[in-house]
């Protein structure tokens, strides 16, 4: 098989594997009981969680393990209204499932939401950031990376807007660990172990000191009693070597993206549109669009090749994505749309092939349309 679907999530690094097999194997002790090989397992995850801090790279703030991004996009979104005297949260209309969900959720208690649109190159205008967050606004949620289409929001700037206007700033930066600098200036970062070679079942919330929200999960009092729950040694001992990697690779795994992108380029036929910003954008996610092909009928023609279809989302309910319409993309383009996602381990020669195959299926789609 080709696996062209990064961003859906990333091969486990035998690094890790390693880094993560005694933990799983011999010490089961619990990391947050006295004994001897507790505070051994408890100091492997404060090993852990500076790594992920370090490849985070703010400063004046800490990080809390979670199951998940999506956890921790919804104790961050809803912990923070929980704790504000404001009731207003301001998103984007291409963000993730998990913050758009849980803004509706909060919809559904009397929280006012505004859903913030983008360009047809899925970027902000500033203006209208600047525009509705104003000081009934608690939450300003804005990703960093999109997750279907690459393109970078410009995060550093829209905190400043946040600020301004006394609101917390959080980014979804599921994508960018490791791979796209986090700027200064949020207060709340939601990241996950999978999307960089790390384990499933394991992300973590970075909070700036005193942007803290309130706990979703009550309990033992773990995390700094933020977060209960009894920590997985292996997992955070996973997602540490994990961003320890990205840190020492960030280099490296960003001139190999940028190869793979033009050697893409090179192999793909004239006919197929980027969608997203061309400038703007992390490299290692082609999401692009062929008028008028059946890209269902092309992944089941294609089955040893993992691609995403761009306009299915992610329950994969046939739905057009709401990001591809949010560019004002027409539903046919949208549902002509495939996701294409590479990275560290992707050779140039698979990627080449597989999407010359994607090529030709797709001209013999069109020669038997005509
Ligand atoms: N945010 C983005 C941008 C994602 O790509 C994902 C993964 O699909 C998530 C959040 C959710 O992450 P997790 O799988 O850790 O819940």
């Amino acid at each position: 098989m080709i696996y062209l679907d990064y961003q859906a999530t990333t091969p486990l690094a035998s690094e890790v594997a390693k880094a993560m097999r005694p933990w799983i194997e011999e010490k089961f002790a619990n990391p947050h009981s006295p004994s001897r090989w507790g505070r051994e397992a408890d100091a492997a995850i404060e090993v852990a969680r500076k790594q992920v801090e370090q490849a985070i790279g703010l400063s004046g703030g800490s990080l809390a393990f979670t199951g998940s991004a999506t956890e921790a996009l919804n104790w961050a979104i809803k912990g923070t209204i929980e704790k504000s005297n404001r009731n207003r949260v301001v998103t984007v209309r291409t963000e993730h499932a998990a913050v758009l969900d849980t803004c509706e959720w909060l919809e559904g208690r009397g929280v006012e939401v505004v859903y913030l649109p983008v360009g047809p190159d899925g970027l902000l205008d500033l203006a209208e950031v600047e525009a509705v967050v104003d000081e009934r606004t608690a939450l300003l949620a804005v990703m960093l990376v999109n997750n279907e289409i690459g393109v970078i929001q410009p995060v550093g700037k829209i905190s400043a807007i946040a600020h301004r206007a006394g609101a917390l700033m959080l980014t979804d930066a599921v994508q960018a660990l490791g791979r796209v600098p986090i700027p200064d200036g949020p207060d709340l970062v939601a990241v996950s172990a999978h999307k960089i070679h790390g384990p499933k079942g394991i992300g973590g919330l970075w909070m700036r000191q005193g942007a803290e929200p309130m706990p979703l999960i009550h309990g033992g009092g773990q995390e700094r009693g933020l977060r209960s729950g009894t920590l997985s040694p292996a997992l955070c001992v996973g997602f540490g070597a994990a961003a320890k990697l990205a840190s020492e690779r960030r280099d490296a795994d960003s001139e190999h993206v940028e190869r793979l992108w033009t050697a893409a380029w090179e192999a793909l036929g004239s006919e197929w549109i980027l969608n997203g910003s061309p400038d703007h954008r992390y490299r290692g996610n082609l999401n692009i669009r062929r008028e008028g092909i059946d890209t269902a009928r092309l992944i089941s023609e294609l089955r040893d090749i993992a691609f995403s279809l761009g306009s299915a989302c992610a329950s994969g309910s046939g739905r057009p994505s709401h990001v591809l319409r949010a560019l004002g993309l027409s539903d046919r383009e949208a549902r002509s749309s495939i996701r294409i996602g590479f990275g560290r381990y992707t050779t140039e020669a698979e990627l080449v092939d597989a999407l010359k195959r994607i090529d030709a299926a797709a001209t013999a789609q069109e020669n038997l349309a005509a």
